[in-house]
Formats: C-alpha cells, structure tokens, sequence
C-alpha cells in the first residue's frame, strides 16, 4: 500500500495518521483538513478555552513541526471538494491526488437554526470550530445577556462559562427536561440544580419560536409567547455528520458513512472513521460522537489498512465539565430499565447506574471518579454487580469488581 490520502485534519485523521507511521508504514501519506489550524482538541471550545483558561497551543495535539517530523504531508486550508473512485483520485484546491487507500474523518457540522427564525443574525453562535470559540469569545462580557438554545452538554458547558464569566444566562430546552436524549432523569435533575445554583435561568419545555432582531440578535420570542432580551445566541441543538463528500461519491450513508467491522465503507479502497461514521452495532448501526471513538476508531482502521483484520469494538466513555463538577460516563446507556443511585462523600457527588434488567450497560459519574474507574472495568469485562450492592454506600466500590 503506497499512497494514502486522510480528507479531515481533526481528532481522528491526526490519531490515524500517527498510528500509520507507529506501525511501519512508508508509503506516502497526506492528511488534508479545511481549517488553517493544525488537528486540535475540540472539548476545550465549549470549557476551559471558552473560559480563557487555556493558551491556544495547548489546544493543538500535537505541534505543528510534529507532522513533518513524521513525513506527513500536512495541507491546511484546502478543502477536498470531489472523489473520482474510479480513478482513485481526490481533487483539492485544483490540484488531483492520487489515492491507494483513502480515508475519511470529515468529523461533523452543527446544526443551525433556519435564517427564516433568525437563525442568520449576526450574534447567532454555534461551537464547533476553534473560529467559533475565537468569534464568541469576546461577547462573553460581564452582564451581557446570553441566550442558549438546547439543553445538550455543549449547551449546558456553554451556561456554565458564561455564569462563571458573569453573564446573565437563560437557556431553553424544547424537551421536557435538559439532557433527554443522553442522560437519565436523575442526571438531569443534578445538573438542573447545579445550574440553578449558578443563577442560570432553564427552561424546559418551552422552544424557541423565532429570533428577534434586524442584523443583530437581540432577543427571542419562546414558543409559550415570552419574549426575552439577548446581546447574543449560542445554539447548541446537534450536529450532522459529514457525510456530504462521501455521498456526492455514491458511498453507502445510513445515519454517517456506513462502514463495516474494519471500517472499510461500501468501497473497499476507502474508509471512515470518527463522528462521520456509523459501524456495525449489535443488531443495528452506531455512531459515537466523541474524543475515545475518534481515537480508537482511527487507529483501528490504520492497523486494518495494514493488514490487521480487526473488528473494531467500541468501549464508549465521555466527560463533561461544569463548574466545580466532573462529569464521566462509562459506558452507553440505550435501552435502560432501571436506575441505581449510588451516593457520594465528597460535594456535590453521587453516580447513577443505568441498567437493562440484571445487566449494566453504563455509569454517569458526578465528582466521583472511583465510581467511573469500577463502572467502566465492570461494563468493559461485561461483569454486572448486584444493584442492591451498587446502592448501598457501605459496599466498597472495589469489592464489586470480583
Ligand atoms: P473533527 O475533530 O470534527 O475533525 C473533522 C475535520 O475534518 C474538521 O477539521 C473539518 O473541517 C475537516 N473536514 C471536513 N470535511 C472536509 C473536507 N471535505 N476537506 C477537508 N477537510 C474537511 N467529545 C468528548 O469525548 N468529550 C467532550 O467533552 C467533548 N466536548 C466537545 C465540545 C465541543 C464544543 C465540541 C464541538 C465537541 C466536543 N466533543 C467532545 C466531541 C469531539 O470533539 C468529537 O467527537 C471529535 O472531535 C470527533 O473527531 P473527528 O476527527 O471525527 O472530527
């Protein structure tokens, strides 16, 4: 395999390029990525960079001089616009590439609201992009007026910067309760408190009917007729995967580009990996969007590239942080019947396990990250400790791991 060309300069197309060089590989390899920055981290956008707490090159994962080091070519600000399978070429920036193998880790967009709702006004936010953060960050003065749409972590971290900085912080969930689509009702009602706590103002329930403001945002009318001033707006209501270049080239897409066990896709020359692509999940299809899929997922298929033949097997953890609370999730939760509280010492700490039946599918963790450590040993070795030990405070955690 010579020539091997990564569409996508982000968390996954930096791991796979790195593992392809770790693992012997000499032919030439080319990673392409549309924005200017080299690969960084996405998390700190919405936390701590947000926050000013963090310098931009410690966002990057690895400096710039790395890529040459390990003979990748690097091409930043090019965006490959076009496939030719036939061919086996890519077109970026006029130029055509020739391809062995071709990977894509197109990463995923934002969704945005529709300019017919004011989605178009200058003001409206999302974060996605390092561009994105820098754009907002200097709106984020004290008592400036924020409006957040969507109860989702991006969302919830966003109004946690903001009332640490100062700012007066509504958020709207359409759903009945933040966090709905990810998290249980419990993990749900500690982090409605913590928020509560911080004075931001949630509320569940209610959508956003339209943005008010000619050019500039400057306030919104709710779905249940309350109109509320704002000096800006992030919206935080999903992402897409990026799918469109993998479509336009007539890859199978079901819910991402869909890839087999290896991560090959419906063409045996390219593959996927990241938020772009859904794999083969029990009975159905995944797509995971987050830090260890990308990782894994991409040094998964860097081996496959060479050779390895290895189903990829995700072992899903997440975090989230808010204030002074560590979120972390092992596991994943689809399809829970039941919910087993276990209690903390420290502040502002407890974890909830999800489970199906007798079995433990996953563990939110607040400040706890013992109860996270066990949790995901126990889910990753498929071992399900009694519920009723889970919740008594005076098992020791460690003891449920024999
Ligand atoms: P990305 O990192 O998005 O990289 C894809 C890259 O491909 C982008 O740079 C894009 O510009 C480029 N690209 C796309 N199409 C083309 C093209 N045609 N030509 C050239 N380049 C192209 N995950 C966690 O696990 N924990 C967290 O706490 C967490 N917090 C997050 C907070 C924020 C604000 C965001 C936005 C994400 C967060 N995530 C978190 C998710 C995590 O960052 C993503 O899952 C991860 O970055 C996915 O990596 P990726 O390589 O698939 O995609």
């Amino acid at each position: 395999m010579s020539d091997i060309v990564v569409v996508g300069a982000g968390q996954a197309g930096a791991s796979l390029v790195a593992r392809l060089r770790n693992n012997g590989h000499e032919g030439r390899i080319t990673l392409i990525g549309e924005e200017t920055a080299p690969p960084y981290q996405r998390p700190p956008l919405s936390k701590a960079y947000l926050l000013g707490d963090m310098e931009l090159e410690r966002l990057y994962l690895r400096p710039h001089h790395f890529y040459g080091e390990i003979d990748v070519d690097l091409r930043l600000g090019s965006r490959v616009d076009h496939i030719d399978r036939a061919a086996q070429t890519v077109s970026v920036g006029g130029e055509t590439l020739h391809y062995d193998a071709l990977v894509l880790t197109t990463g995923s967009t934002p969704r945005r609201l529709p300019a017919a709702i004011g989605g178009a006004l200058d003001g409206v936010h999302v974060v996605r992009d390092l561009a994105d953060a820098d754009a907002m960050g200097p709106r984020f003065g004290p008592g400036a007026k924020v409006l957040i749409v969507g109860g989702g972590y991006i969302g919830l971290e966003a109004a946690a910067v903001a009332a640490k900085k100062g700012l007066n912080v509504t958020l709207v969930e359409m759903a009945e309760r933040i966090l709905q689509r990810v998290a249980a009702p419990e993990t749900s009602d500690f982090f409605r408190t913590l928020h509560a706590e911080n004075g931001v103002d949630i509320r569940e329930g209610v959508g956003l009917e339209k943005l008010l403001g000619e050019g500039h945002v400057t306030g919104a009318r709710l779905s249940d007729g309350t109109e509320l001033a704002a000096d800006f707006v992030i919206v935080g209501v999903g992402i897409a995967p990026g799918t469109a270049l993998a479509e336009a080239a007539g890859l199978e897409i079901d819910n991402g580009i869909a890839v087999d066990s290896l991560g090959r896709t419906s063409d045996p020359a390219i593959w996927a990996a990241g938020d772009c692509a859904s794999f083969p999940y029990q009975a159905g299809r995944l797509r995971l969007e987050c830090v260890p899929n990308a990782i894994d997922m991409a040094e998964c298929v860097a081996d496959n590239i060479m050779g390895a033949a290895k189903n990829y097997v995700p072992q899903p953890w997440f975090w989230s942080d808010q204030y002074d609370v560590k979120l972390q999730i092992a596991g994943l939760n689809t399809g829970y019947d039941r919910i087993v509280t276990r209690p903390a010492s420290g502040a502002r700490s407890a974890s909830f396990w999800y489970y199906r039946g007798d079995t433990l599918l996953a563990v939110d963790a607040m400040n706890d990250p013992r109860a996270y450590m066990v949790g995901k040993r126990l889910i990753d070795a498929g071992k399900s400790p009694a519920p009723e030990a889970v919740a008594n405070p005076e098992t020791e955690l460690k003891s449920l791991l024999k």
